[in-house]
C-alpha cells in the first residue's frame, strides 16, 4: 500500500516553451521533416531536431511534457501540430491561460512564465529572462540557445536528475 501511494506520488513535469525552443527556423537549425501537404500549410512551424524523440523518450520514464508559451497559439492549433508528428503533449499553458491563471487580478505584474504555479519540475526555454526569473521565484529553468546536437539528451538526462531526486 505504502509503496503503490510512494509511486503514484512521483510525478515530474517537464514544459517547453514554443518559439525559438521547438520551434526553430529551419535555415539555422536542423529541424524535424515538414508535414505533409496539407498540412504543412496550415502548421508551418518546423520543430528542432530530436523534439519527437525527447518527448517520446520522457513519456517513457513517465515524465509529463507540457508546452508554456507566451503566444496565443490555442491549445487546439498546439495539440494538433504536435500530433502530426505523433506526439500527445500533457497540458498546455498558452498566453491566455496564464493571462487567466498566473495574472488573474493581481495589481503587480507577474512575471512572463511561472511554471512553479504548475509544479513544473524543469522548464525548458530560450529566454535568459525567464532563466533569470526562474532563479528569483524558484523555479528551475534549462536555457536553450543555437543550435546543440546534444540538446535533447542533456534535457533528458537533467529531467532524469530530477526524477531520481524526488523519488
Ligand atoms: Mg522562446
Amino acid at each position: 500500500m505504502m509503496r503503490i501511494f510512494g509511486l503514484r506520488g512521483i510525478i515530474v513535469i517537464v514544459s517547453f516553451d514554443l518559439d525559438d525552443t521547438l520551434y526553430v527556423s529551419p535555415e539555422n537549425f536542423k529541424t524535424e521533416e515538414a508535414l505533409k501537404f496539407p498540412w504543412n500549410r496550415i502548421y508551418k512551424e518546423r520543430l528542432r531536431l530530436g523534439t519527437v524523440d525527447l518527448f517520446r523518450r520522457l513519456q517513457a520514464e513517465g515524465i509529463e511534457t507540457w508546452i508554456y508559451t507566451t503566444s496565443f497559439r490555442s491549445e487546439k492549433y498546439i495539440r494538433r501540430l504536435f500530433r502530426h508528428y505523433g506526439i500527445k503533449v500533457g497540458q498546455v499553458v498558452n498566453g491566455s491561460r496564464h493571462a487567466k491563471e498566473v495574472q488573474g487580478d493581481k495589481v503587480e505584474p507577474m512575471p512572463s512564465k511561472m511554471p512553479g504555479r504548475y509544479r513544473i519540475d524543469l522548464h525548458i526555454d530560450d529566454d535568459v529572462s525567464v532563466y533569470q526569473n526562474g532563479t528569483m521565484y524558484g523555479f528551475k529553468v534549462f536555457l536553450v540557445g543555437p543550435p546543440d546536437d546534444e540538446w535533447a539528451d542533456k534535457i533528458f538526462n537533467e529531467a532524469m536528475r530530477i526524477k531520481s531526486l524526488k523519488r
